[in-house]
C-alpha cells in the first residue's frame, strides 16, 4: 500500500488544505506516515512570504532527497505558484502544481499512481481545519499574497456546512476556520452573505465543537461580528487581529488604512468584555523606512497593549511587491529590534498566563507524549498535564498549576 506523508509550511489556509488533503487520500486508499522519510509520495504546500519561507522549502526538499530519495515530491502552494522553475529541475520532484492545480492534487495523484481500498482515518491533526475564503483585495505594499493567491474568492455555506458536519461526526471537537482574508468571507456572493451569518449556521450544527477563527484583519471587523464573537459559547475566545506595526506613519507606508488608535479600541473593546481572552497579532519589523523613533512607537504600542501574544517577522523583500524596490533597513539593525522585540513578547505573554495561573479552562487534548499530554486551551495556552490515556482531539477541563517563561503545567479535572 502506498503512503503519503505533507509538509506544510506558513500559513493556516495551507495547513486546512493539507487537511483536507489527508483526508481524501486516506479515503481513497492511501496510508498516513507522518515521517517524510519513510513515505512514498511527498506533498509539499509552500510559502514565499519571507524570504526565510523560501529557504526552508528549499531546506526541506535537500533533506528528502537525502534521506528518502526513492520518494515522489509533488511541490505547490505560494513559493511553487511564484518561482516553479526553482523546483523543475530538482531530480525527485514529480510534479509542481500551481496555486490552482492544487485544488485538485488528489484527483491527480489517484489517477496517476496505484492504491488499494479506503483506510481508516488516522488522525492527520487532533483539530480540524476548514478552509473558507482564499485570495486577497488588498494591495499592502510588502505582501506579495494578492499576486500568488489572486483575488478574493469565498468557499459556499453549503460546502463548508457540510465538512463541517463530517468532521464533527469524525470526532473532532475544535474546527479552526481559515482563509487570508476572512473578514471578506461571502462579500463576492450574490447576494452578498458575511462571516457573521455563516459563524451562526456552524453554530447551529448539531453536535458540539468549539470554533476558532484564525487570523482577522481588524480592517474590515464589524461591531456585530466583534460583539457575536465576544458572546458565543461556542467561539473561542482567541482574536488573532493583523496589525503589523505600531507606527501610524509604517502603517501608512504599508498601505493598510488602519491607525494605532484603532486597534487599540477594538483591543480594549474585547478585553473589556473578557478578561482573559487571548489577544494576538503579527509584527513586521525593519520595513522599509523603519527609523528608531517609528521602532519606539511600535515597541511602546505592544507593550501598553493588552495583547497575550505576538509574532515577530523580520521584513524582507519579495518579488512583485511595492516596498521591495524601497531603501532598505540595515541588517543588523533590523535583527536587533527582532530580538527586543521577541523579548517584550515573552514578557507580555508570560504575564497573561500568569494571570490565567490556578484558573480553568477548556481545551482540546492535542498531543499525547511518553511522559507528558498537551491541551490546548480554547484561550490558547498550550497546557502540559501528566500522561493521560485521554485520546487526541478530545475536549477536557485544565487547571493551570504552573507557570514558567517556557512552560503552562496544570491538570485535567474533566475529561
Ligand atoms: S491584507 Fe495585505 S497583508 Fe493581508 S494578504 Fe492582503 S495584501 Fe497581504
Amino acid at each position: 500500500m502506498k503512503s503519503f506523508s505533507i509538509q506544510t509550511f506558513g500559513c493556516r489556509v495551507n495547513q486546512a488544505e493539507a487537511f483536507l488533503w489527508a483526508d481524501e487520500l486516506q479515503k481513497q486508499g492511501w496510508r498516513f506516515e507522518k515521517d517524510s522519510t519513510r513515505s512514498d509520495l511527498v506533498l509539499m504546500n509552500t510559502c514565499t512570504l519571507t524570504q526565510s519561507a523560501d529557504r526552508d522549502a528549499r531546506k526541506f526538499i535537500r533533506s528528502v532527497s537525502r534521506s528518502n530519495p526513492n520518494a515522489r515530491v509533488i511541490v505547490t502552494g505560494c513559493y511553487a505558484q511564484r518561482s516553479p522553475e526553482d523546483f523543475r529541475e530538482l531530480p525527485q520532484v514529480w510534479k509542481v502544481l500551481s496555486n490552482a492545480e492544487k485544488l485538485n492534487l488528489v484527483s491527480q495523484v489517484s489517477s496517476c499512481l496505484s492504491h488499494a481500498g479506503p483506510e481508516p482515518l488516522l488522525p492527520f491533526r487532533s483539530r480540524a481545519l476548514v478552509k473558507i475564503q482564499d485570495g486577497c483585495d488588498f494591495r499592502c505594499t510588502f505582501c506579495i499574497i494578492p499576486q500568488v493567491r489572486g483575488q478574493s474568492r469565498s468557499v459556499s455555506q453549503e460546502k463548508i456546512l457540510s465538512q463541517i458536519r463530517e468532521q464533527i461526526d469524525q470526532g473532532f471537537k475544535e474546527i479552526v476556520l481559515t482563509g487570508i482574508h476572512l473578514c471578506s468571507y461571502g462579500q463576492d456572493f450574490d447576494p452578498p452573505s458575511s462571516l457573521l451569518d455563516l459563524l451562526r449556521k456552524i453554530e447551529n450544527l448539531d453536535g458540539s465543537t468549539w470554533v476558532r477563527l484564525s487570523s482577522l484583519d481588524p480592517r474590515s471587523l464589524s461591531l456585530p461580528l466583534l460583539e457575536h464573537m465576544t458572546k458565543s459559547e461556542k467561539i473561542c475566545p482567541h482574536f488573532h487581529l493583523s496589525l503589523q506595526t505600531g507606527s501610524d506613519r509604517i502603517l501608512g507606508l504599508m498601505g493598510r488604512k488602519i491607525r494605532g488608535r484603532d486597534f487599540e479600541r477594538i483591543l480594549a473593546y474585547i478585553r473589556n468584555r473578557d478578561p482573559f481572552a487571548a489577544l494576538g497579532t503579527d509584527i513586521i519589523v525593519g520595513f522599509p523606512g523603519e527609523c528608531e523613533d517609528d521602532f519606539t512607537a511600535t515597541y511602546e504600542f505592544l507593550t501598553r497593549s493588552p495583547l497575550t501574544y505576538f509574532h515577530v517577522f523580520t521584513y524582507s523583500p519579495r518579488p512583485l511587491t511595492e516596498a521591495a524596490s524601497w531603501s532598505q533597513v540595515d541588517t543588523k539593525v533590523k535583527k536587533e529590534r527582532a530580538a527586543r522585540l521577541r523579548k517584550l513578547a515573552g514578557i507580555k505573554n508570560l504575564a497573561f498566563r500568569k494571570q490565567c495561573l490556578r484558573r480553568e479552562f477548556p481545551g482540546i487534548v492535542i498531543k499525547r507524549e511518553k511522559d507528558h499530554t498537551q491541551v490546548l486551551t480554547n484561550n490558547y495556552i498550550k497546557v502540559r498535564v501528566p500522561s493521560s490515556r485521554i485520546q487526541e482531539r478530545s475536549e477536557v477541563e485544565v487547571r493551570i498549576t504552573k507557570v514558567t517563561p517556557k512552560l503552562t503545567e496544570g491538570k485535567i479535572i474533566r475529561a
